[in-house]
């Protein structure tokens, strides 16, 4: 069987993370979704447990304390924080675990895991970023404002990615993703038994 790994995700706020990765978990089922944890408030038509674990400040800290999170950072003005135990199961049963997480988040991933795959969402123009922020109507002008100035400070990360996907058309950056998956679960190092299992086969 092939070793799972994690497929990071990252880009600014209105790249479209979202909606690609719903579309990538609709279409593989060897992809989950590592559901975070945040003290944001919840945006109409988000429920908790299923887009993120909503919870106060405090709640959040002690989770930290306890060591709960395999990853955790500020964005945005809100804590972020990748459920630890969650992730490594599923990787230990051989899944694909899709972190939907900032650049903080990845960089942390990226000291502290070897078994990833990180992949930079990127919108097609700055221009069309910010309208896809602002038509989106979940955030108020400030919040538009700070999301849209971080997007250029996450732009200086996508050199520490492994992939980078514009999302110009949903479709085709999820098939983009699609391929880069399929190229990673043929990598070598992830079929140690690869021989063996050819020679088991028969032929002599
Ligand atoms: P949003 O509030 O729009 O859902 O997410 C804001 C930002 O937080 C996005 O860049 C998203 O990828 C990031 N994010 C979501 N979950 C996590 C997480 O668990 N850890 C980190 N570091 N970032 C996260």
């Amino acid at each position: 069987m092939s070793q799972g790994f994690l497929l990071v995700i990252s880009g600014p706020s209105g790249c479209g993370k979202g909606t690609v990765s719903k579309a990538l978990l609709e279409r593989n089922s060897d992809i989950v979704f590592s559901i975070s944890a945040t003290t944001r408030k919840r945006r109409v038509g988000e429920e908790d447990g299923i887009n993120y674990f909503f919870m106060d400040e405090e709640e959040f800290c002690e989770n930290v304390e306890k060591n709960e999170f395999l990853e955790h950072a500020f964005v945005h003005n809100n804590y972020y924080g990748t459920p630890r135990d969650f992730v490594l199961k599923e990787i230990e049963k051989g899944e694909i675990v899709l972190l939907e997480i900032d650049v903080q988040g990845a960089m942390q991933v990226k000291k502290n895991y070897k078994n990833v795959v990180f992949v930079f969402l990127l919108p097609p123009t700055m221009a069309e970023l910010k309208d896809r922020i602002t038509k989106r109507g979940t955030e108020t002008p400030e919040d538009i404002q700070r999301r849209f100035e971080n997007a250029f400070e996450e732009l200086n990360f996508v050199g520490e990615y492994d992939y980078f996907v514009v999302n110009d058309k949903v479709e085709n950056a999820v098939l983009d993703i699609e391929n880069i998956i399929c190229a990673e679960k043929l990598r070598v190092k992830r079929h140690s038994d690869i021989k063996e299992k050819i020679i088991s086969q028969g032929g002599k």
